[in-house]
């Protein structure tokens, strides 16, 4: 087995993540290139290291940046600039697999090109399957190209549907399954009243109880949108009807997930909430091979917990159910107002408690106009447009 891989989004919890498990592979993994948005320095830092043939920047300044950090004899690499660059490169042909590892909806563009290019795809980005499921599958199915999903619960999902099997067909494993236990770890808040979560500072939405992540998707995880999120990228990795999905709190974030058989028969996967695992599991798919992460202590441990979901005090969760059952267009909407109501938090300029307020405006908003249609990728950026605009003006009011 020998990779080249590129990753889209190289200097985020992710994309670090999964270089320290491509070294574990001693040298069967070649990275062949790597993007960034900001953090130009590490940007540079990582190039060195793995002797990457391209690197794709925002624009020009960080072009400049990446030159003149360059201090090293090695020769320096191809220097790309903004989105295109980065879809051109999905479609390059000098390697075979792609880390999707670009936060949010500014990922899509580019997963959407690698999947018509039937690469590999280790898809971290679930904002993708968000905004553009049908369309991405559908281009996965065409065009052949093998994904891999590495959300810690779609690839415990993957791991029990196939095990160690190649080519399980996912279009027809729907009949015999009777549920899918999303499990949720319930996130920072999940012991706060409702009350209390007013005053919910960025600092305490980014201080997730068991995993180290982007600042974007910790505050989802807090405010359970995550979790929503999650429950529409089942559906489509796996052709699973909403009905048959069902999100279980496990607080000790063992069980990463189950699937219970018509027969009722459950198989889970489990190991320590780290994501190297599901990392490791996909570079090297179907071979399994050692990393660093450790093993399970079962008497450590002693007990796994179990709760319902609080719908009350967690309305993102609700607000993504009912986007998924009312079609695209409102997943579109869902996403782009909480991008938009995320950033505002992170940036002080909203309570927390408003999240959850502007997404349900933005939904009514969109309720008033005319059903859209949506054909093609520039009605989706269309519509995540101008639902951006909207969130932003309700930020300011
Ligand atoms: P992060 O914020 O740590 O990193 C994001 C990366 O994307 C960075 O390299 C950044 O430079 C790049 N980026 C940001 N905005 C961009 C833009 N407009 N254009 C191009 N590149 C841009 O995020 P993360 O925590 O690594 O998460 C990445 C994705 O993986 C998200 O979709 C997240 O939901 C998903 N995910 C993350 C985890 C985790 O443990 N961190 C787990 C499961 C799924
Ligand atoms: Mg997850």
């Amino acid at each position: 087995m020998f990779r080249r891989v590129f990753i889209f989004g190289s200097t985020g919890s992710i994309g670090k993540k999964a270089l320290e498990i491509i070294d574990t592979f001693h040298g069967d993994i070649e990275v062949f290139g790597l993007s960034a948005y900001s953090s130009i320095d590490c940007l540079v830092a990582q190039a060195i290291k793995y002797r990457v043939k391209v690197v794709v920047v925002p624009n020009l300044e960080a072009k400049e940046l990446f030159h003149k950090k360059w201090t090293n004899k090695n020769l320096i690499p191809k220097i790309l600039i903004g989105s295109e660059s980065l879809v051109d490169m999905a479609y390059d042909s000098s390697y075979d697999t792609v880390i999707a590892a670009i936060v949010g909806i500014a990922g899509m563009p580019s997963a959407l090109a690698a999947a018509k290019a039937g690469k590999r795809i280790l898809l971290a980005n679930k904002e993708v399957l968000v905004v553009a499921g049908d369309l991405f599958m559908q281009y996965v199915f065409t065009f052949k190209a093998e994904l891999i999903p590495i959300d810690s619960e779609h690839n415990a999902i993957f791991q029990c549907l196939c095990g160690n099997e190649n080519g399980i067909d996912f279009k027809k494993i729907e009949n015999s399954i009777n549920r899918i236990l999303l499990t949720a770890s319930g996130g920072p808040f999940r012991g706060y009243s409702l009350d209390s979560l007013q005053n919910v500072t960025p600092e305490k939405a980014c201080s997730h109880p068991r995993w180290n992540m982007g600042p974007k998707i910790s505050v989802d995880s807090s405010t359970m949108i995550n979790k929503g999120f999650e429950v529409i990228e089942t559906h489509w990795l796996f052709n699973i009807p909403t009905r048959k999905i069902e999100i279980l709190i496990h607080p000790q974030s063992v069980i990463h997930s189950m699937v219970e058989y018509i027969d009722g028969s459950i198989i889970a996967q489990l190991s320590k909430p780290d994501m190297g695992i599901p990392i490791s599991y996909a570079l090297g798919f179907p071979i399994r091979t050692k990393n660093k992460v450790g093993f399970v202590d079962f008497t450590e441990l002693r007990k796994l917990d179990f709760y319902q979901p609080d719908f009350i005090k967690f309305p993102c969760l609700s607000l993504a159910f009912d986007a998924l059952k009312l079609g695209q267009a409102h997943c579109i909407v869902l996403n782009a107002a909480n991008e938009v109501a995320v950033d505002a938090f992170l940036n002080e300029n909203i309570r927390y408690t408003s999240i959850s307020r502007i997404i349900d405006a933005s939904i009514n908003w969109y309720e008033q106009k005319i059903p859209y249609s949506l054909n093609n990728l520039d009605d989706i950026l269309h519509l995540d447009r101008i639902t951006r605009d909207f969130a932003r003006k309700i930020c300011h009011v």
